[in-house]
């Protein structure tokens, strides 16, 4: 996902625009150390001023020359995207944002109960109260709002997705729940239920956490972190570009944030900003416990020692190659979870 920005000078040089790339839960990095290892890759043209919305601080669209190379986490996430040019258009409205999480809510239950053979009714009802609750929970992640907001919207967030799942599985609205926190999720099972640990880890949030702690140029922002519900790192110098001299501001990674040394793009709206990346995580999160997750529990069972190993983990592969699929596939213009977060992101002070 990127975000193109009009932007002041940049340090090591003038540079006229930046441009925010960001995507959920990308292909875990190899935590390259040298910048000059880091492959050029292609960026998007986008933004907010360019879908033509409300009250951006931020002015103007453009490309930049960044002087600075890429991280490798964030390169990899880059090649993920189509070139496009990029077409204004308005963002949607409340109302339709909320209808539409409502309806994937319903229709995530209402098709798993029905190739699963259960009642499709009820699961259907319970979908649509679930999909409610997620759009909830994207509404009071607001960067701008509460303390911790973002902690409070994400778990309410993850209620209403464990309402989704619960009916798709035909059980009860609260009999299963699933609440991620960093490299972990936390299970709450029905009683007697072992098919699932208490806590879990999962490995592909894993490895990309551990990817961005060991690198030097990046550290951990705790309050950020404590106040989002989510590791959020902060470059310490520079910014990361997504190839052909794209600047990032921020990106989210499996459920992590990282966010450029935004001393360097004083355009960019911190708030709006991390906002938007929180609602990411909020996708990120339905995506891989609503559609991806239940299906590589599945699969899992079928090969050797599967059924011990999912117990214990959620491995997050199919998610993080259905992510990456569709952002190959769907020109960031037209990607809905973009949309969605720049909607959100635009309600913030
Ligand atoms: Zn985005």
């Amino acid at each position: 996902m990127r975000w193109a920005l009009q932007a002041g000078p940049f340090a090591g040089g003038a540079i006229p625009a930046v441009n925010r790339v960001d995507a959920p839960c990308p292909a875990a990095p190899g935590g390259a150390r040298d910048p000059a290892a880091i492959p050029v890759v292609r960026g998007d043209d986008i933004s907010s001023a360019s879908r033509g919305s409300r009250g951006a601080p931020q002015t103007g669209v453009g490309r930049v020359r960044a002087r600075r190379s890429a991280p490798a986490l964030i390169a990899l996430l880059a090649l993920l995207s189509v070139p496009r040019t990029a077409a204004p258009q308005a963002l949607p409205s409340e109302l339709t944002v909320f209808g539409i999480n409502v309806l994937i809510g319903g229709t995530t239950s209402g098709l798993a109960a029905l190739v699963t053979d259960r009642p499709v009714l009820p699961a259907v009802g319970k979908g649509l109260a679930g999909g409610s609750v997620v759009y909830l929970g994207k509404r009071l992640s607001n960067a701008g709002g509460f303390p911790m907001s973002g902690l409070v919207g994400r778990m309410v967030a993850s209620t209403g997705t464990s309402f989704v799942r619960n009916g798709a599985a035909g059980r009860g609205l609260f009999d299963f729940m699933v609440f991620p926190f960093g490299p972990i999720t936390i299970y709450k099972r029905p009683a007697g239920d072992r098919s699932h640990a208490p806590i879990k880890l999962h490995l592909a949030r894993t490895a990309v956490l551990a990817a961005l702690i060991l690198r030097d140029d990046i550290r951990i922002d705790w309050e950020s972190t404590l106040q989002s519900g989510a590791p959020v790192f902060d470059m310490t110098e520079g910014s990361f570009h997504g190839g052909h001299n794209w600047v990032a501001a921020g990106t989210t990674l499996c459920g992590s944030v990282v966010l450029s040394d935004l001393t360097m793009l004083p355009h960019v709206d911190p708030t709006r900003l991390l906002t938007h990346e929180r609602i990411h995580v909020i996708q990120d999160d339905f995506a891989d416990f609503a559609w991806t997750g239940p299906l590589e529990y599945r699969l899992l069972g079928h090969f050797p020692g599967g059924k011990w190993l999912r117990r214990y983990v959620d491995v997050g592969l199919l998610h993080v190659g259905v992510v990456g699929v569709a952002h190959i596939v769907i020109p960031y213009e037209q990607r809905p979870w973009e949309i969605e977060a720049e909607h959100f992101e635009h309600l913030a002070p």
